[in-house]
């Protein structure tokens, strides 16, 4: 949380010695405030000021940091609460759960399937992020070989779940340089880990039964390692969304022990009901959420859910306007109007490939708003429709002047012939209806 220019002048000398530039330390702590001159301008700042001043503008949730390059994800940092009140910044990793007692084909074919869950939804790839390798044979050489064959096998970054510290030492070895996210079980053995941790550069998640007992715990792995993610501990879909809510509210409210991303499993065996909690977990807060769900059934929706809860509220998602040839279009090939809300743009386009009727896919730059909302604001009308025509060209690639616009704003059809020269037609109201039109309606001439 930022800190004001009156909360930073009280940790600075109050000297107005002038050596960083400025005439009073009050003018110092204003422009370091709105974040135009840095601490370190200040020789005089005292050690407990400036550990005050650091603890004090650290981020409510710390940022985590798993995996390297391009298997890198990033955690925590979040601000609200609700998204509606900005926006989330970071989506909450899925990781999907392999035993070490697996042997190595079952273990290798689990986490090639894991690295190929990933979909392409509104111009954008959700996939999965993680495979969580559980040291369930106890043995830490099982462990080590285990985490190197699903992190080479899925391409993804790993958690290494294990209530042995010396045994994610082991593993962490085995994946040296790839930050993989330690996760020890025991809470007796949190502090050990700690030190693992810190050894091989990680982050290290902890559990601990309970919000209070992971409060007691965090300020003692803190000082040795600070990228920390937090398991509750709960088990069930109701005590972990009252826990993982408790938590994400107390460290909105700077409650700095829990100030951490969170982590979350999924435990029922019904694969409907891994869906609803992995869901979930992923709306409610989960900065990491284990699952079994592997069907790719089950990661669609889940993934879904996700995409649409971190998209930002306030910038519709759009596509670039255009114009966009769907199979292998000739001069007869019928042309359909949109707007460029990505999800509006979607519909249409995936409507028309599974009608299997080449056609044209016209975009018009709604400033990414959805079809009514864009007739209703102006933006979607006969001058905007009949500009985006004449600058994509499409005049010059058929040979007739047809144009179908969607079913909802068949009030535009004359003002469209007026302004444009073309003859509408009215299509579907919904884009579900886009095959049978052109399969039974469409005619070029
Ligand atoms: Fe104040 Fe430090 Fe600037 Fe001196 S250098 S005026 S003590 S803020």
């Amino acid at each position: 949380m930022a800190l004001t220019g009156l909360e930073i002048y009280k940790q600075l000398p109050k000297t107005n010695c002038k050596e960083c530039g400025f005439p009073t330390c009050l003018a110092f702590a204003m422009k370091m405030a709105t974040k135009q001159v840095s601490l370190d301008k200040c020789p005089h700042v005292t050690d407990a000021g400036k550990a005050a001043l650091e603890s004090a503008a650290r981020p409510p949730i710390q940022l985590v940091t798993i995996g390297t390059e391009t298997k890198e994800i990033k955690i925590g940092n979040e601000t609200q609460l609700f998204r509606h009140e900005e926006k989330f910044h970071r989506e909450g990793a899925v990781a999907i759960r392999i035993s070490d007692t697996l042997d190595d084909d079952a273990l290798a074919a689990r986490a090639e399937a894991a690295g190929h869950l990933k979909f392409e939804r509104v111009g954008r790839e959700i996939k999965v992020n993680l495979v969580a390798v559980c040291n369930e044979s106890g043995d830490p050489a099982r462990f080590a070989a285990a985490a190197r064959l699903a992190a080479e096998k899925s391409g993804l970054a790993c958690v290494l779940i294990s209530e042995k510290a010396a045994n994610l030492g082991k593993a962490a070895d085995a994946l040296a340089g790839q930050r993989p996210l330690l996760y020890i079980s025991d809470p007796a053995e949190a502090e050990a880990a700690a030190k693992v941790a810190k050894d091989n550069s990680c982050p290290l998640a902890v559990r601990a039964d309970g919000l209070e007992a992971l409060a007691e715990l965090t300020p003692k792995v803190s000082p040795i390692v600070q990228e920390l993610v937090l398991d509750p501990g709960t088990r069930d879909l109701k005590s972990t969304l009252e826990a993982l809510t408790a938590i994400r509210r107390l460290s909105l409210k700077n409650f700095r022990p829990l100030g951490y991303p969170i982590m979350a499993f999924t435990t029922a065996e019904d694969p409907i009901q891994q869906v609803v909690e992995l869901s979930t977990f992923l709306a409610k807060y989960g900065g990491v959420v284990v699952t079994d769900a592997i069907e790719k059934w089950q990661l669609l929706p889940a993934l879904t859910t996700r995409q649409d809860i971190f998209i930002d509220p306030q910038k519709p998602v759009a596509v670039e306007p255009k114009l966009n040839a769907i199979g292998e279009v000739g001069e007869n090939a019928p042309v359909l109007v949109t707007t460029n809300f990505s999800l509006s743009y979607y519909s249409v386009e995936s409507e028309v490939e599974s009608s299997r009727v080449p056609a044209y896919v016209l975009a018009v730059d709604t400033e990414g708003t959805s079809v009514l909302t864009a007739w209703a604001s102006d933006k979607f009308n006969a001058e905007t429709i009949t500009q985006a025509l004449k600058k994509s060209g499409v005049e010059e690639k058929i040979g007739h002047r047809k144009l179908v616009i969607p079913g909802f704003v068949a009030v535009l059809s004359a003002g469209v012939e007026d302004e444009s020269g073309w003859s509408v037609l009215i299509g579907p109201k919904e884009a579900s209806g886009i095959p049978n039109f052109l399969k039974n309606q469409w005619q070029a001439s």
